[in-house]
């Protein structure tokens, strides 16, 4: 099997070198490539690395993912997210191959307390929603095979995430807020890329399966009480804290304004894609915990 994997230095694109590597071949690129074009910018460059390669399966874990910078730079949000991905699906028709791309809670509206599903309306109320929204039904307008896998609050233990800004922030200043009416589900990078390549050779035999799906870890949390878990787990592992756990305060949205709204529901339902592909997914905690382990033994 070819795959084509697109974004190999972001969080999931990093994950799934490692877990890709098993299916066959597999050419990861960045926007910085030299051999073939992987700037998502460059839509012709795109096409052409396509052609050339000629995978059977392309995972586009590329995206435009500052959600406050898109607010100001809406063009460029769009050509990565929304122009790129419909080239992918193009291209991917014609070659008869499977194209697997990520999008995002960030296409409803955000309201109520009711983990969405994948049929429930769309509304996004920010550019990012928008133009992941975009994508989401260039592909699925294009005919080609596809696995569109939603997800939210994504982190890995390489680069910046929520969890080191809060281990950081809690060790150098007095006292720290997060906000408390934002619920969603923190979802590990390496979570991510396992349970793709797990889809992509189910997809392959089954290619009735194809589809959108929702994937995130199970159960629930808020920032802030996401943020308490971090430090109980830094605390038990022996980390000097000046705040502790239980110091951390309870803020609303209002309390912290950002240039780009933000769902105070990010909850998906993820039945339809455990019962499609026979997995249990675990409980949130669980890689988080994994995740700090790895940070903290640093
Ligand atoms: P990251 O921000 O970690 O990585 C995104 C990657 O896209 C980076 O490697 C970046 O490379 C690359 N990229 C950006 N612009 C271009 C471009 N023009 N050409 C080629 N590559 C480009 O994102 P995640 O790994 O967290 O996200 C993976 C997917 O999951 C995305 O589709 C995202 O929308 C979705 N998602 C993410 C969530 C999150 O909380 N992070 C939540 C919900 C969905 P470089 O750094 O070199 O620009």
């Amino acid at each position: 099997m070819r795959v084509l994997l697109l974004g190999r230095n972001g969080q999931v694109g990093w994950e799934l070198q490692r877990s890709l590597a098993p299916l066959g071949e597999v050419l990861a690129l960045n926007s910085q490539s030299t051999d073939y074009c992987g700037d998502l910018r460059d839509l012709n460059g795109l096409a052409a690395t396509v052609q050339r390669f000629a995978p059977d399966v392309i995972v586009n874990a590329a995206a435009y993912t500052s959600v406050d910078k898109a607010e100001s730079e809406p063009q460029q949000a769009r050509r990565v997210n929304a122009e790129a991905p419909a080239v992918l699906a193009l291209e991917a028709k014609r070659l008869n191959a499977l194209l697997v791309h990520y999008s995002t809670d960030y296409v409803f509206a955000g309201d109520g307390e009711t983990p969405w599903q994948e049929a429930d309306p769309v509304a996004p109320f920010n550019v990012y929603g928008s133009s992941k929204l975009e994508g989401e039904l260039a592909i699925q307008a294009s005919g080609c095979a596809h696995l569109i896998l939603r997800t939210s609050w994504v982190y890995a233990a390489r680069g910046n995430n929520f969890a080191k800004t809060m281990l950081r922030l809690a060790q150098e200043r007095d006292s720290l807020n997060v906000i408390d009416d934002q619920f969603g589900v923190p979802t590990g990078a390496e979570l991510l890329a396992d349970v793709t390549a797990h889809a992509i050779r189910t997809v392959m035999s089954q290619p009735e399966l194809g589809g959108l799906y929702h994937l995130a870890a199970a159960g629930e949390t808020t920032w802030c009480r996401y943020a308490r878990f971090v430090l109980e787990q830094a605390q038990a592992a022996g980390v000097s804290l000046k705040v502790s756990p239980e110091m951390v305060g309870a803020i609303t949205t209002e309390a912290y304004p950002t240039p780009a709204k933000r769902p105070n529901n990010s909850r998906l339902n993820t039945q339809k894609l455990q019962k499609a592909f026979a997995l249990s997914l675990p409980e949130w905690q669980v890689g988080v915990a994994r995740m700090l382990t790895e940070i903290l033994e640093k």
